[in-house]
């Protein structure tokens, strides 16, 4: 919702400011046609590669992304007057790997379960890190060629 892009911007500038964190690299950014729910405006997307201290655990930072997300203006309001699932949004921050940490909790999963199905998110991925492996083995870039998607410059397409 708003400026997507600069939504992005003040994320990343946001992340930097977490206590511990020591530096963070941005992705390009995509724009991504809405997948389930189809009328509303196109996605941003974008991969941040955030170093952090050593006394960051991936729930503390898990806890800093979803304060970041109501500070940034996230509606997290449930039940009547909750915004809709895959609707629009100012801002969704996902933890998609914290280094080859693996687990499998109410409150966070790692890696996360949508790294592998989203052209959206592989595509950034690799542009930050071409060479990653995932904690099973798996390299992205062979996930990322096994997806259907279509790709047109910054545009992504996938059903
Ligand atoms: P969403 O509304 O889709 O952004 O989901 C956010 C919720 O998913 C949070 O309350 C988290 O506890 C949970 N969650 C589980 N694993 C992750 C992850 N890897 N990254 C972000 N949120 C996660």
């Amino acid at each position: 919702m708003g400026q997507p892009t600069e939504n992005l911007a003040r994320a990343m500038t946001r992340l930097g400011e977490i206590p511990d964190v020591l530096g963070v690299e941005a992705s390009p950014i995509y724009r991504t046609e809405p997948q389930l729910v189809r009328e509303q405006s196109w996605f941003a997307n974008q991969v941040a590669r955030v170093i952090c201290g050593p006394q960051v655990t991936p729930f503390a930072f898990l806890e800093e992304l979803l304060n970041l997300e109501i500070d940034l203006g996230r509606d997290r309001t449930r039940g009547e007057g909750a915004p809709i699932r895959y609707g629009p949004r100012v801002i969704d921050l996902d933890l998609l790997l914290f280094d080859d940490v693996v687990m499998q909790t109410e409150r966070l999963t790692l890696p996360h379960p949508g790294i592998l199905a989203r052209a959206f998110v592989l595509l950034p991925l690799v542009d930050l890190a071409p060479d990653l492996v995932l904690p099973d083995g798996i390299a992205i870039r062979e996930v990322l060629e096994q997806l259907d998607y279509r790709r047109e410059g910054d545009q992504i397409w996938q059903d």
